[in-house]
């Protein structure tokens, strides 16, 4: 993996013109700056706080065609989201992996067994060339004796389908990201554009390092707006008044206690929405919500009344489930495209839309709005090829169908998991620590065991529960841009997304951080503040106060 991080100087190497500038490290932006910097275009990519850090981290984690959008009749989309989740289980096969989802089908649900059976059918032909399982049928006893736990009043049957899943989406990010600065793309997190200028044909961004309050001018001959939600107020902050090409909707999450260990779909009963229970790692995670959104996108946070729908419509499917603990809820904003004809926010299309804006006078610059994590390769093909029209170079071809992501070793990850945990078995590492690393990192663990051959405390664990250990921190400044607590404890590891959040490991692992960037005692006290408010914001009171009300029900 690329050197790339560790205290920065981004100055001198941002000083070269750029064929294109990309703004936001969601997984549009990340997807589009390796599909350009594979295609050999000079770019660079700006986020102003972490990779996966916006809807990513928020989102259901699935790749999926989407079962659901087959109700809208959007068949073109539902096909491209199997072909990508057929890419994506290839080409990064450490990070997402087949999950099989239970359908439990009542006599009283808004879709009822002859429309999912249709469902089903045309989700296995739209997805002809999968490499997993076509769908099965289960009858109410067999469906019973598969999921106890269920309710089996008015149960008619269930299906079992199976999607891909991706438990760390933030990692997928961080990997584009990693492969762009590979194939020589100036990346940066925690850097923020804030203005743009024309110099005759060339755009001058503004981007201020939010770690150093330097302000940079990077010079681009082409600009992409792939900031997701905030991308209408950026084009209004950059170009001046534009119409919004966005609808913003809220959706949540919760972490429970493990429900069941297959993912679930459930139809709620109050609304006749679909939404999952999904198992990740020792938990459930639940959700979503879709509400209109029209707030501010850095502070949104789960509201008592929407963890408490989420909770009884799971307690209508699951009257037994332990739903008294909350461990931590997500609150995430759709960028989904304006669709006037649209009135629910269910009902507004998933299809994205790339939008240049040559016409409203700014050619060269470009808005990706909309997409899913699942098509985050397609629509980065779709806007490059776009891009490299508009200018005019001879670029190689796009490789993103087939070049596996850095982590990847090889197709067989299995193989790779065997060997390794044999051999770093047999010289006394325990195996949960072998099979996270390889779980986080993929092949690239074996960097980290090398880090932490240096000096015996990087062996260490960081918590007595979690198989993590402090070299996952070195490796992480020094080969992943980790530069805050929250980017290590959120998007680098899953520690900080477990019960309790991490927080009594939280002052260690900002001190060990604040060492090896040379921070002062007060940018430690600062980095480590930032993440109590996150922390407040994810597992705060008012999360328990929804418990309380709705989850003991
Ligand atoms: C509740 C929920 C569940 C979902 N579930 C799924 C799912 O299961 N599967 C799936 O495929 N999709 C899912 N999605 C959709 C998916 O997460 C998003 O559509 C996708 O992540 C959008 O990616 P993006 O890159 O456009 O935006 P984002 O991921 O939001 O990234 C935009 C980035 O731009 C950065 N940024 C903003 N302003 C600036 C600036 N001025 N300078 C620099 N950077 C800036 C932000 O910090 C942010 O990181 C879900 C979405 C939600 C809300």
């Amino acid at each position: 993996m690329s050197k790339q991080s560790g205290p920065r100087a981004l100055g001198p190497r941002l000083e070269q013109l750029f064929d294109v500038v990309v703004i936001g490290g969601g997984s549009n932006g990340v997807a589009v700056a390796r599909d350009a910097a594979l295609r050999g275009l000079k770019v660079a990519l700006f986020e102003k706080v972490d990779f996966g850090y916006g809807t990513v981290s928020r989102s259901t984690r699935l790749i999926h065609g989407g079962l659901r959008y087959l109700e809208l009749f959007d068949f073109g989309l539902v096909r491209e989201g199997l072909r990508e989740r057929e890419i994506l289980l290839r080409t990064a096969p450490h990070l997402v992996r087949p999950l099989a989802f239970f359908t439990p089908v009542y006599d009283h649900t808004r879709v009822g067994l002859p429309k999912l059976r249709v469902g089903m059918w045309l989700y296995d032909l739209l997805s002809y060339d999968k490499s997993i399982p076509n769908h099965t049928f289960l009858t109410a006893e067999q469906a019973k004796a598969a999921e106890p736990l269920l309710n089996p009043d008015g149960l008619r049957g269930a299906f079992i389908y199976y999607d891909g899943f991706v438990p760390m989406p933030e990692r997928l990010c961080l990997e584009a990201a990693v492969q762009a600065a590979q194939h020589g793309a100036v990346v940066a997190n925690h850097a923020k554009a804030v203005g743009l200028a024309r110099e005759g044909d060339v755009f001058a961004l503004t981007v201020e390092d939010l770690l150093t309050g330097e302000s940079h001018r990077v010079r681009a001959r082409a600009v992409i707006n792939a900031t997701g939600p905030w991308a209408d107020e950026l084009n209004r902050e950059l170009l001046g008044p534009t119409d919004p090409g966005l609808r913003r909707t809220k959706g949540i999450h919760v972490l429970v206690p493990r429900l069941s260990d297959r993912a679930v779909v459930m139809l709620a009963e109050s609304d006749g929405r679909l939404f999952f229970a999904v198992p990740w790692r020792e938990f459930s995670l639940i959700g979503t919500t879709d509400t209109d959104f029209d707030g501010d996108l850095d502070k949104v946070t789960a509201e008592e009344d929407e963890v408490g729908y989420l909770l009884r419509e799971t307690k209508r499917i699951f009257p037994e489930a332990r739903l008294d603990k909350v461990y931590l809820a997500t609150a995430g904003v759709r960028p989904l495209v304006r669709d006037p004809r649209a009135k629910s926010e269910g009902q507004v299309s998933r299809k994205h839309r790339i939008l240049h804006h040559d016409r409203l006078g700014n050619p060269g610059y470009f808005s990706v709005l909309g997409g899913k994590i699942t098509n985050m390769r397609s629509v980065a093909e779709e806007t490059v090829d776009a891009v490299v029209r508009w200018l005019g170079v001879d670029a190689r071809p796009c490789a993103t169908r087939t070049e596996m992501f850095p982590g990847a070793a090889g197709a067989d990850m299995d193989r790779f998991r065997e060997r390794f945990i044999a051999q770093h078995e047999a010289r006394g590492w325990s195996r949960d620590v072998l099979d996270n690393l390889v779980d986080l990192y993929g092949a690239a663990a074996e960097q980290v065991l090398e880090t932490a051959g240096e000096d015996a405390w990087l062996t260490r664990r960081i918590t007595d529960d979690a198989p993590d250990i402090w070299a996952q921190l070195v490796y992480g400044v020094r080969r992943e841009w980790v530069y805050t607590t929250a980017d290590f404890l959120l998007r680098r590891t899953v520690l900080g997304l477990s019960p309790g959040m991490a927080v009594e490991a939280a002052p260690e692992v900002a001190r060990r951080l604040g060492a090896a960037l040379g921070r002062t005692e007060a940018e430690i006290a600062a980095d480590l503040e930032q993440y109590s408010r996150i922390v407040e914001r994810m597992a705060g009171r008012h999360i328990t106060g929804a418990v309380e009300t709705f989850g003991k029900r």
